[in-house]
Protein backbone atom coordinates (compact mmCIF):
# COMPACT_ATOMS: atom_id res chain seq x y z
CA UNK A 1 0.00 0.00 0.00
CA UNK A 2 1.47 3.26 -0.74
CA UNK A 3 -0.06 6.35 0.29
CA UNK A 4 1.14 9.78 -1.27
CA UNK A 5 -0.35 12.46 -0.04
CA UNK A 6 1.34 15.93 1.73
CA UNK A 7 -0.53 15.20 4.41
CA UNK A 8 0.86 11.66 5.23
CA UNK A 9 4.76 13.00 4.31
CA UNK A 10 4.59 16.27 6.50
CA UNK A 11 2.54 14.29 9.24
CA UNK A 12 4.66 10.99 10.80
CA UNK A 13 2.17 10.12 13.48
CA UNK A 14 -0.20 9.93 10.11
CA UNK A 15 2.08 7.39 8.17
CA UNK A 16 1.92 5.14 11.02
CA UNK A 17 -1.26 5.28 11.13
CA UNK A 18 -1.74 4.69 7.70
CA UNK A 19 1.09 2.03 7.68
CA UNK A 20 -1.46 -0.27 10.45
CA UNK A 21 -4.25 -0.28 7.39
CA UNK A 22 -1.78 -2.78 5.76
CA UNK A 23 -3.69 -5.29 8.03
CA UNK A 24 -7.01 -6.48 9.50
CA UNK A 25 -6.92 -6.21 13.10
CA UNK A 26 -7.41 -10.01 14.97
CA UNK A 27 -6.83 -10.92 18.00
CA UNK A 28 -4.10 -7.74 18.50
CA UNK A 29 -2.42 -8.86 15.21
CA UNK A 30 -2.11 -6.60 11.61
CA UNK A 31 -2.80 -9.35 8.72
CA UNK A 32 -3.73 -9.45 5.25
CA UNK A 33 -6.23 -10.69 4.21
CA UNK A 34 -6.39 -14.54 3.63
CA UNK A 35 -6.85 -14.21 -0.08
CA UNK A 36 -4.51 -11.44 -0.27
CA UNK A 37 -7.64 -8.88 -1.61
CA UNK A 38 -8.03 -5.52 -1.31
CA UNK A 39 -10.26 -3.01 -1.20
CA UNK A 40 -9.10 0.43 -2.53
CA UNK A 41 -9.94 3.37 -0.55
CA UNK A 42 -10.53 7.00 -2.76
CA UNK A 43 -10.28 10.51 -1.91
CA UNK A 44 -13.87 12.17 -2.75
CA UNK A 45 -11.89 15.39 -2.90
CA UNK A 46 -9.71 14.08 -6.15
CA UNK A 47 -11.13 10.66 -7.02
CA UNK A 48 -7.73 9.43 -6.48
CA UNK A 49 -7.07 6.08 -4.39
CA UNK A 50 -5.05 6.83 -1.49
CA UNK A 51 -5.20 3.31 0.04
CA UNK A 52 -6.16 0.08 0.22
CA UNK A 53 -7.15 -2.35 3.17
CA UNK A 54 -7.82 -6.13 3.15
CA UNK A 55 -10.80 -7.61 1.92
CA UNK A 56 -11.48 -9.76 4.72
CA UNK A 57 -12.99 -13.44 3.34
CA UNK A 58 -15.11 -15.53 5.61
CA UNK A 59 -12.16 -17.60 7.14
CA UNK A 60 -10.72 -13.82 8.21
CA UNK A 61 -14.03 -13.23 9.61
CA UNK A 62 -14.50 -17.18 11.61
CA UNK A 63 -11.07 -15.74 12.75
CA UNK A 64 -12.38 -12.41 14.24
CA UNK A 65 -15.36 -14.46 16.40
CA UNK A 66 -13.21 -16.75 17.28
CA UNK A 67 -10.42 -13.42 18.73
CA UNK A 68 -13.22 -12.13 20.26
CA UNK A 69 -14.00 -15.25 21.85
CA UNK A 70 -10.66 -15.77 23.25
CA UNK A 71 -10.77 -12.23 25.22
CA UNK A 72 -14.01 -12.63 26.21
CA UNK A 73 -13.52 -13.82 29.61
CA UNK A 74 -10.69 -11.81 30.69
CA UNK A 75 -12.30 -8.85 29.54
CA UNK A 76 -15.33 -9.45 31.58
CA UNK A 77 -13.44 -10.28 34.41
CA UNK A 78 -11.36 -7.18 34.22
CA UNK A 79 -12.03 -4.78 37.01
CA UNK A 80 -14.43 -2.30 36.23
CA UNK A 81 -11.89 0.25 37.60
CA UNK A 82 -9.59 -1.10 35.52
CA UNK A 83 -11.61 -1.11 31.70
CA UNK A 84 -12.45 2.28 33.14
CA UNK A 85 -9.15 3.54 33.25
CA UNK A 86 -8.17 2.01 30.13
CA UNK A 87 -11.33 3.48 28.11
CA UNK A 88 -10.12 6.86 30.06
CA UNK A 89 -6.82 6.69 28.35
CA UNK A 90 -8.68 6.27 24.86
CA UNK A 91 -10.08 9.37 25.54
CA UNK A 92 -7.14 10.84 26.38
CA UNK A 93 -5.11 9.60 23.41
CA UNK A 94 -7.59 10.78 21.10
CA UNK A 95 -7.76 13.86 22.01
CA UNK A 96 -3.83 14.57 22.14
CA UNK A 97 -4.14 12.81 18.55
CA UNK A 98 -7.39 14.95 17.26
CA UNK A 99 -5.61 16.86 14.67
CA UNK A 100 -4.02 13.74 13.27
CA UNK A 101 -7.13 11.96 13.38
CA UNK A 102 -9.27 14.69 12.24
CA UNK A 103 -7.36 15.29 8.60
CA UNK A 104 -7.54 11.26 8.47
CA UNK A 105 -11.16 11.41 8.61
CA UNK A 106 -11.22 14.71 6.40
CA UNK A 107 -8.85 12.97 3.69
CA UNK A 108 -11.02 9.44 3.38
CA UNK A 109 -14.45 10.74 4.25
CA UNK A 110 -14.14 14.80 2.49
CA UNK A 111 -15.87 16.27 5.27
CA UNK A 112 -14.39 19.89 5.99
CA UNK A 113 -11.65 19.73 8.30
CA UNK A 114 -13.61 21.65 11.05
CA UNK A 115 -16.55 19.14 10.78
CA UNK A 116 -13.82 16.40 11.37
CA UNK A 117 -12.50 18.12 14.14
CA UNK A 118 -15.93 18.26 15.59
CA UNK A 119 -16.14 14.71 15.18
CA UNK A 120 -12.98 13.63 16.45
CA UNK A 121 -13.91 15.64 20.00
CA UNK A 122 -17.33 13.74 20.16
CA UNK A 123 -16.01 10.59 19.16
CA UNK A 124 -13.81 10.84 22.44
CA UNK A 125 -16.47 12.22 24.36
CA UNK A 126 -17.82 8.44 24.02
CA UNK A 127 -14.44 6.92 25.66
CA UNK A 128 -14.84 9.55 28.53
CA UNK A 129 -18.74 9.24 29.32
CA UNK A 130 -18.34 5.48 29.28
CA UNK A 131 -15.29 5.52 31.48
CA UNK A 132 -17.66 7.10 33.59
CA UNK A 133 -20.37 4.86 33.31
CA UNK A 134 -18.41 1.42 33.59
CA UNK A 135 -18.10 2.03 36.98
CA UNK A 136 -21.43 2.85 37.35
CA UNK A 137 -22.90 -0.45 36.96
CA UNK A 138 -25.59 -1.93 39.66
CA UNK A 139 -27.86 -4.04 39.94
CA UNK A 140 -31.41 -4.57 42.07
CA UNK A 141 -32.46 -6.23 45.52
CA UNK A 142 -35.59 -6.36 46.71
CA UNK A 143 -38.30 -8.35 48.44
CA UNK A 144 -40.98 -10.51 45.94
CA UNK A 145 -43.95 -9.51 46.92
CA UNK A 146 -45.04 -12.80 47.78
CA UNK A 147 -42.68 -11.74 51.19
CA UNK A 148 -40.96 -15.47 50.54
CA UNK A 149 -37.81 -14.50 48.90
CA UNK A 150 -35.63 -11.60 47.55
CA UNK A 151 -35.53 -10.91 44.27
CA UNK A 152 -31.58 -9.52 42.89
CA UNK A 153 -30.96 -8.31 39.39
CA UNK A 154 -27.58 -9.31 38.03
CA UNK A 155 -26.31 -7.01 35.03
CA UNK A 156 -24.08 -8.98 33.10
CA UNK A 157 -22.58 -8.30 29.63
CA UNK A 158 -24.21 -10.09 26.56
CA UNK A 159 -21.49 -11.20 25.25
CA UNK A 160 -19.74 -10.98 21.42
CA UNK A 161 -21.16 -8.04 19.58
CA UNK A 162 -21.03 -7.31 15.82
CA UNK A 163 -20.46 -3.62 15.22
CA UNK A 164 -21.55 -2.04 11.74
CA UNK A 165 -21.08 1.02 10.97
CA UNK A 166 -21.22 4.14 7.97
CA UNK A 167 -18.67 6.44 6.36
CA UNK A 168 -20.88 9.36 7.52
CA UNK A 169 -18.69 9.88 10.79
CA UNK A 170 -16.02 6.85 10.75
CA UNK A 171 -14.66 7.64 14.42
CA UNK A 172 -18.18 8.56 16.14
CA UNK A 173 -20.39 6.01 15.05
CA UNK A 174 -17.63 3.25 16.11
CA UNK A 175 -16.95 4.66 19.37
CA UNK A 176 -20.56 5.28 19.95
CA UNK A 177 -20.53 1.40 20.35
CA UNK A 178 -17.15 0.76 21.22
CA UNK A 179 -16.99 2.51 24.04
CA UNK A 180 -20.29 1.23 26.00
CA UNK A 181 -19.78 -2.32 24.80
CA UNK A 182 -16.31 -2.79 26.20
CA UNK A 183 -17.71 -0.42 29.70
CA UNK A 184 -20.06 -3.18 29.83
CA UNK A 185 -17.54 -5.94 29.66
CA UNK A 186 -18.06 -6.93 26.15
CA UNK A 187 -15.50 -7.81 23.18
CA UNK A 188 -16.48 -7.10 19.64
CA UNK A 189 -15.78 -6.92 16.03
CA UNK A 190 -15.93 -3.86 14.20
CA UNK A 191 -16.72 -3.76 10.44
CA UNK A 192 -16.48 -0.02 9.00
CA UNK A 193 -18.00 1.19 5.81
CA UNK A 194 -15.24 0.09 3.15
CA UNK A 195 -15.37 3.73 1.63
CA UNK A 196 -13.49 5.05 5.41
CA UNK A 197 -11.78 2.35 7.04
CA UNK A 198 -8.43 3.89 7.53
CA UNK A 199 -9.95 6.02 10.48
CA UNK A 200 -11.56 2.64 11.87
CA UNK A 201 -7.73 0.85 11.68
CA UNK A 202 -5.88 4.35 13.48
CA UNK A 203 -8.50 4.20 16.16
CA UNK A 204 -7.91 0.07 16.86
CA UNK A 205 -3.59 1.14 16.90
CA UNK A 206 -4.65 3.39 19.60
CA UNK A 207 -6.79 1.15 21.36
CA UNK A 208 -3.78 -0.65 21.54
CA UNK A 209 -1.44 1.34 22.72
CA UNK A 210 -4.56 2.81 25.18
CA UNK A 211 -4.30 -0.86 26.59
CA UNK A 212 -7.31 -2.33 25.15
CA UNK A 213 -6.10 -6.01 25.39
CA UNK A 214 -5.85 -8.23 22.13
CA UNK A 215 -8.67 -9.48 20.81
CA UNK A 216 -10.95 -6.82 22.77
CA UNK A 217 -11.79 -4.77 19.72
CA UNK A 218 -11.11 -6.88 16.28
CA UNK A 219 -11.49 -4.87 13.16
CA UNK A 220 -12.36 -6.35 9.82
CA UNK A 221 -13.01 -4.50 6.41
CA UNK A 222 -15.16 -6.24 3.24
CA UNK A 223 -16.21 -5.60 0.00
CA UNK A 224 -18.82 -8.69 1.04
CA UNK A 225 -20.94 -7.42 4.11
CA UNK A 226 -23.86 -9.59 3.31
CA UNK A 227 -22.68 -12.94 3.81
CA UNK A 228 -19.63 -11.40 6.55
CA UNK A 229 -22.17 -10.12 8.56
CA UNK A 230 -24.65 -13.28 8.15
CA UNK A 231 -21.76 -15.79 8.57
CA UNK A 232 -21.31 -13.71 11.94
CA UNK A 233 -24.69 -13.67 12.93
CA UNK A 234 -25.00 -17.56 12.32
CA UNK A 235 -22.08 -18.62 14.97
CA UNK A 236 -23.72 -19.23 18.10
CA UNK A 237 -20.94 -17.37 19.97
CA UNK A 238 -22.15 -13.86 18.79
CA UNK A 239 -24.48 -12.70 20.63
CA UNK A 240 -25.42 -8.83 19.65
CA UNK A 241 -25.25 -6.62 16.49
CA UNK A 242 -25.25 -3.32 16.95
CA UNK A 243 -25.63 -1.50 13.38
CA UNK A 244 -25.56 2.04 12.61
CA UNK A 245 -26.42 3.10 8.59
CA UNK A 246 -29.31 2.97 6.53
CA UNK A 247 -32.89 1.68 6.96
CA UNK A 248 -32.87 -0.45 3.70
CA UNK A 249 -29.83 -2.68 5.16
CA UNK A 250 -30.86 -2.38 8.76
CA UNK A 251 -33.96 -4.08 7.66
CA UNK A 252 -32.15 -7.05 5.67
CA UNK A 253 -30.58 -7.17 9.32
CA UNK A 254 -32.69 -7.15 11.31
CA UNK A 255 -34.44 -10.21 9.24
CA UNK A 256 -31.02 -12.09 9.57
CA UNK A 257 -30.85 -11.79 13.30
CA UNK A 258 -34.49 -13.03 13.71
CA UNK A 259 -33.34 -16.17 12.31
CA UNK A 260 -30.98 -16.47 14.96
CA UNK A 261 -32.57 -14.74 17.74
CA UNK A 262 -30.04 -12.06 17.99
CA UNK A 263 -29.80 -9.14 20.29
CA UNK A 264 -30.38 -5.41 18.00
CA UNK A 265 -29.58 -1.94 18.13
CA UNK A 266 -30.44 -0.32 15.25
CA UNK A 267 -29.45 3.55 14.08
CA UNK A 268 -30.82 4.10 10.95
CA UNK A 269 -31.89 6.52 8.57
CA UNK A 270 -33.80 9.92 9.13
CA UNK A 271 -35.71 12.42 7.26
CA UNK A 272 -35.66 15.64 9.66
CA UNK A 273 -38.12 18.50 9.70
CA UNK A 274 -36.88 22.00 10.69
CA UNK A 275 -39.50 24.31 11.89
CA UNK A 276 -39.44 28.15 12.26
CA UNK A 277 -42.58 29.37 13.44
CA UNK A 278 -43.69 33.18 13.01
CA UNK A 279 -42.30 34.18 16.53
CA UNK A 280 -38.50 32.77 15.86
CA UNK A 281 -35.48 34.77 16.97
CA UNK A 282 -34.66 34.97 12.84
CA UNK A 283 -31.38 34.73 13.29
CA UNK A 284 -30.92 32.41 15.71
CA UNK A 285 -33.05 30.32 13.37
CA UNK A 286 -30.57 30.44 10.41
CA UNK A 287 -27.89 29.78 12.32
CA UNK A 288 -29.57 26.31 13.72
CA UNK A 289 -30.44 25.90 10.12
CA UNK A 290 -26.95 26.15 8.70
CA UNK A 291 -25.90 23.82 11.41
CA UNK A 292 -28.79 21.39 11.12
CA UNK A 293 -28.36 21.30 7.35
CA UNK A 294 -24.77 21.95 6.11
CA UNK A 295 -22.87 20.12 9.74
CA UNK A 296 -20.72 17.30 7.49
CA UNK A 297 -22.06 18.86 4.04
CA UNK A 298 -25.57 17.73 4.44
CA UNK A 299 -24.31 13.72 5.17
CA UNK A 300 -26.04 12.95 8.70
CA UNK A 301 -28.62 11.12 9.53
CA UNK A 302 -29.83 13.83 11.57
CA UNK A 303 -29.71 16.64 8.85
CA UNK A 304 -32.75 18.82 8.09
CA UNK A 305 -34.00 17.15 5.52
CA UNK A 306 -37.42 19.55 5.03
CA UNK A 307 -37.15 23.19 6.21
CA UNK A 308 -40.97 24.60 7.15
CA UNK A 309 -41.04 28.48 7.69
CA UNK A 310 -44.37 29.49 8.64
CA UNK A 311 -46.15 32.46 6.35
CA UNK A 312 -45.04 35.63 8.21
CA UNK A 313 -41.15 34.25 8.55
CA UNK A 314 -41.12 32.65 5.21
CA UNK A 315 -39.26 35.19 2.92
CA UNK A 316 -37.10 36.37 5.37
CA UNK A 317 -35.78 32.69 6.33
CA UNK A 318 -35.66 31.68 2.83
CA UNK A 319 -33.44 34.92 1.66
CA UNK A 320 -31.52 34.35 4.76
CA UNK A 321 -30.76 31.10 3.97
CA UNK A 322 -29.68 31.44 0.48
CA UNK A 323 -27.53 34.20 1.30
CA UNK A 324 -25.41 32.06 3.82
CA UNK A 325 -25.76 29.21 1.87
CA UNK A 326 -24.12 30.97 -1.51
CA UNK A 327 -21.78 32.09 0.86
CA UNK A 328 -19.79 28.89 1.23
CA UNK A 329 -16.68 27.99 0.29
CA UNK A 330 -16.55 24.51 -1.21
CA UNK A 331 -13.57 22.37 -1.40
CA UNK A 332 -11.17 19.51 -0.26
CA UNK A 333 -12.13 18.56 2.87
CA UNK A 334 -8.47 18.70 4.09
CA UNK A 335 -8.22 22.33 2.91
CA UNK A 336 -8.74 24.63 5.91
CA UNK A 337 -10.75 26.79 4.35
CA UNK A 338 -13.45 24.80 3.09
CA UNK A 339 -16.76 24.56 4.42
CA UNK A 340 -18.45 22.23 1.93
CA UNK A 341 -16.80 18.97 1.10
CA UNK A 342 -17.24 16.57 -1.19
CA UNK A 343 -20.07 13.81 -1.48
CA UNK A 344 -18.99 10.65 -0.17
CA UNK A 345 -18.85 8.83 -4.31
CA UNK A 346 -20.29 9.70 -7.44
CA UNK A 347 -23.35 7.92 -6.76
CA UNK A 348 -24.29 10.26 -3.89
CA UNK A 349 -23.87 13.36 -6.12
CA UNK A 350 -26.40 11.20 -8.61
CA UNK A 351 -28.82 10.67 -5.58
CA UNK A 352 -29.01 14.24 -4.63
CA UNK A 353 -29.14 15.31 -8.63
CA UNK A 354 -32.19 12.96 -9.46
CA UNK A 355 -33.59 14.48 -6.13
CA UNK A 356 -33.19 18.26 -7.01
CA UNK A 357 -34.33 17.48 -10.91
CA UNK A 358 -37.51 16.10 -9.07
CA UNK A 359 -38.37 18.69 -6.93
CA UNK A 360 -37.95 21.30 -9.91
CA UNK A 361 -40.11 18.92 -11.99
CA UNK A 362 -42.76 19.30 -9.06
CA UNK A 363 -42.71 23.17 -9.07
CA UNK A 364 -40.23 23.74 -6.81
CA UNK A 365 -37.56 27.03 -7.27
CA UNK A 366 -34.03 27.02 -7.28
CA UNK A 367 -32.33 29.91 -5.57
CA UNK A 368 -29.35 28.88 -5.37
CA UNK A 369 -27.14 26.10 -6.56
CA UNK A 370 -28.67 23.05 -8.17
CA UNK A 371 -26.12 22.78 -11.05
CA UNK A 372 -23.38 20.13 -10.77
CA UNK A 373 -19.42 21.76 -11.15
CA UNK A 374 -17.09 19.99 -13.59
CA UNK A 375 -14.29 18.41 -12.82
CA UNK A 376 -12.46 16.51 -10.49
CA UNK A 377 -13.95 15.70 -6.88
CA UNK A 378 -17.67 14.58 -6.04
CA UNK A 379 -18.65 18.11 -5.75
CA UNK A 380 -22.37 18.72 -5.03
CA UNK A 381 -23.07 22.82 -4.18
CA UNK A 382 -25.14 24.27 -1.67
CA UNK A 383 -28.68 25.05 -2.93
CA UNK A 384 -31.70 26.06 -1.88
CA UNK A 385 -35.21 25.41 -3.30
CA UNK A 386 -38.56 26.95 -2.17
CA UNK A 387 -41.99 25.82 -2.70
CA UNK A 388 -41.07 22.13 -2.62
CA UNK A 389 -44.72 20.13 -2.74
CA UNK A 390 -45.02 17.95 -0.39
CA UNK A 391 -44.96 14.99 -2.96
CA UNK A 392 -40.98 15.83 -4.18
CA UNK A 393 -39.04 12.44 -3.48
CA UNK A 394 -36.76 14.53 -1.38
CA UNK A 395 -39.87 15.08 1.24
CA UNK A 396 -39.88 11.50 1.83
CA UNK A 397 -36.01 10.20 0.79
CA UNK A 398 -32.86 11.41 2.61
CA UNK A 399 -31.32 13.95 0.65
CA UNK A 400 -27.83 13.54 2.30
CA UNK A 401 -26.34 16.33 0.87
CA UNK A 402 -25.78 20.36 0.51
CA UNK A 403 -29.96 20.56 -0.17
CA UNK A 404 -32.44 23.00 2.06
CA UNK A 405 -35.54 21.98 0.47
CA UNK A 406 -38.12 24.77 2.28
CA UNK A 407 -41.80 24.78 2.07
CA UNK A 408 -44.31 27.08 3.76
CA UNK A 409 -46.67 26.42 6.12
CA UNK A 410 -49.65 28.65 7.80
CA UNK A 411 -51.14 26.73 11.38
CA UNK A 412 -49.52 24.52 13.92
CA UNK A 413 -51.40 21.57 13.24
CA UNK A 414 -51.18 21.68 9.70
CA UNK A 415 -47.24 21.59 9.95
CA UNK A 416 -46.89 18.84 12.84
CA UNK A 417 -48.89 16.49 10.17
CA UNK A 418 -46.25 17.25 7.71
CA UNK A 419 -43.72 16.43 9.94
CA UNK A 420 -45.45 13.41 11.09
CA UNK A 421 -45.92 12.06 7.13
CA UNK A 422 -42.79 10.29 7.03
CA UNK A 423 -41.40 6.68 7.84
CA UNK A 424 -38.83 7.85 9.62
CA UNK A 425 -38.99 8.92 13.56
CA UNK A 426 -35.07 10.29 14.27
CA UNK A 427 -35.03 14.07 14.52
CA UNK A 428 -36.69 17.35 14.54
CA UNK A 429 -35.88 20.94 14.90
CA UNK A 430 -38.54 23.41 15.97
CA UNK A 431 -37.46 27.52 16.18
CA UNK A 432 -39.88 29.66 18.71
CA UNK A 433 -39.40 31.93 21.20
CA UNK A 434 -42.55 30.65 22.92
CA UNK A 435 -40.89 27.58 24.98
CA UNK A 436 -44.75 26.26 26.32
CA UNK A 437 -45.81 26.19 22.69
CA UNK A 438 -42.87 24.66 21.69
CA UNK A 439 -42.81 21.75 24.36
CA UNK A 440 -45.96 21.44 23.02
CA UNK A 441 -44.97 20.97 19.56
CA UNK A 442 -41.94 18.36 20.90
CA UNK A 443 -44.56 16.44 22.69
CA UNK A 444 -46.67 15.07 19.78
CA UNK A 445 -43.82 15.12 16.76
CA UNK A 446 -43.05 11.61 16.14
CA UNK A 447 -38.81 12.04 16.89
CA UNK A 448 -36.76 9.82 19.03
CA UNK A 449 -35.07 13.66 19.65
CA UNK A 450 -35.91 17.11 19.05
CA UNK A 451 -33.91 20.30 19.15
CA UNK A 452 -36.02 23.34 20.61
CA UNK A 453 -34.32 26.46 19.03
CA UNK A 454 -31.19 24.52 18.41
CA UNK A 455 -29.38 23.20 15.63
CA UNK A 456 -27.68 20.29 17.19
CA UNK A 457 -28.72 17.64 19.47
CA UNK A 458 -25.97 15.05 19.80
CA UNK A 459 -24.91 14.37 23.08
CA UNK A 460 -22.57 11.43 24.28
CA UNK A 461 -24.49 12.24 27.52
CA UNK A 462 -27.99 12.81 26.01
CA UNK A 463 -30.07 9.07 24.40
CA UNK A 464 -29.48 9.31 20.82
CA UNK A 465 -31.96 6.96 18.58
CA UNK A 466 -35.53 6.84 16.58
CA UNK A 467 -38.70 5.91 16.32
CA UNK A 468 -40.62 4.42 13.37
CA UNK A 469 -38.01 3.02 11.11
CA UNK A 470 -35.30 5.13 12.17
CA UNK A 471 -34.44 2.46 14.79
CA UNK A 472 -34.21 0.11 17.46
CA UNK A 473 -32.60 1.21 20.43
CA UNK A 474 -30.50 4.36 22.25
CA UNK A 475 -26.80 5.28 21.96
CA UNK A 476 -25.17 7.38 25.11
CA UNK A 477 -27.13 8.81 27.64
CA UNK A 478 -26.90 7.58 30.97
CA UNK A 479 -27.77 4.18 31.37
CA UNK A 480 -29.21 3.89 27.79
CA UNK A 481 -25.95 3.44 25.44
CA UNK A 482 -24.43 0.60 28.15
CA UNK A 483 -27.46 -0.93 28.74
CA UNK A 484 -27.61 -2.15 25.02
CA UNK A 485 -24.74 -4.20 25.82
CA UNK A 486 -26.03 -5.87 28.84
CA UNK A 487 -28.26 -8.43 29.92
CA UNK A 488 -30.42 -8.57 33.30
CA UNK A 489 -30.35 -11.81 35.22
CA UNK A 490 -32.76 -12.47 37.55
CA UNK A 491 -31.95 -14.61 41.10
CA UNK A 492 -34.39 -15.34 43.37
CA UNK A 493 -33.05 -16.19 47.00
CA UNK A 494 -34.86 -17.16 50.01
CA UNK A 495 -32.64 -15.61 52.76
P1 LIG B 1 -25.46 1.61 4.51
O1 LIG B 1 -25.34 1.46 3.05
O2 LIG B 1 -26.65 1.01 5.16
O3 LIG B 1 -24.12 0.98 5.12
C1 LIG B 1 -23.85 0.99 6.49
C2 LIG B 1 -22.93 -0.15 6.84
O4 LIG B 1 -23.58 -1.38 6.55
C3 LIG B 1 -21.62 -0.17 6.05
O5 LIG B 1 -20.60 -0.67 6.87
C4 LIG B 1 -21.93 -1.15 4.94
O6 LIG B 1 -20.80 -1.77 4.40
C5 LIG B 1 -22.77 -2.16 5.69
N1 LIG B 1 -23.64 -2.97 4.83
C6 LIG B 1 -24.17 -2.67 3.62
N2 LIG B 1 -24.91 -3.70 3.18
C7 LIG B 1 -24.85 -4.67 4.13
C8 LIG B 1 -25.40 -5.97 4.26
N3 LIG B 1 -26.19 -6.51 3.33
N4 LIG B 1 -25.12 -6.66 5.36
C9 LIG B 1 -24.32 -6.16 6.32
N5 LIG B 1 -23.77 -4.93 6.27
C10 LIG B 1 -24.04 -4.19 5.18
O7 LIG B 1 -25.41 3.11 4.98
P2 LIG B 1 -24.37 4.23 4.59
O8 LIG B 1 -24.65 4.68 3.21
O9 LIG B 1 -22.99 3.76 4.90
O10 LIG B 1 -24.72 5.35 5.65
C11 LIG B 1 -25.72 6.27 5.47
C12 LIG B 1 -26.97 5.87 6.22
O11 LIG B 1 -26.68 5.70 7.60
C13 LIG B 1 -28.05 6.92 6.15
O12 LIG B 1 -29.28 6.30 5.95
C14 LIG B 1 -27.98 7.57 7.52
O13 LIG B 1 -29.15 8.21 7.91
C15 LIG B 1 -27.64 6.41 8.37
N6 LIG B 1 -27.04 6.85 9.63
C16 LIG B 1 -27.78 6.74 10.76
C17 LIG B 1 -27.27 7.18 11.97
C18 LIG B 1 -28.06 7.08 13.24
O14 LIG B 1 -27.47 7.24 14.30
N7 LIG B 1 -29.36 6.84 13.20
C19 LIG B 1 -25.99 7.73 12.01
C20 LIG B 1 -25.25 7.82 10.84
C21 LIG B 1 -25.79 7.37 9.65
P3 LIG B 1 -20.17 -1.27 2.99
O15 LIG B 1 -19.60 0.05 3.27
O16 LIG B 1 -19.15 -2.28 2.67
O17 LIG B 1 -21.32 -1.22 2.02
Amino acid sequence: MNISTDLFDQDPDMTEYAAFSHGLYIGGEWRPSSDGRVIEVVDPSTEAVIAAVPDATLADTTAAVEAATQAAAGWRETPPRKRSEILRRCFELMSERAETLAALISLENGKALRDARGEVAYAAEFFRWNAEEAVRISGEFGLAPSGTNRIVVDYQPIGICVLITPWNFPAAMATRKIAPALAAGCTVILKPASETPLTAYALAALYEEAGVPPGVVNVITTSNPGPVTAAMLADPRVRKLSFTGSTGVGRVLLAEAARHVISCSMELGGNAPFIVLDDADLEAALDGAMIAKMRNAGEACTAANRLYAQAGIHDAFVEGLRKRMAALTVGPGTDTETECGPMITRKAVDKIDRLVQDAVARGAKILCGGTIAEGRGFFYPPTVLSDVPADAAMAHEEIFGPVAPVSRFEQEAEVIAKANDTEYGLAAYIYTRDIAKGMRMASKIESGMIALNRGLMSDPAAPFGGVKQSGLGREGGQKHGIAEFMEAKYIAVTI
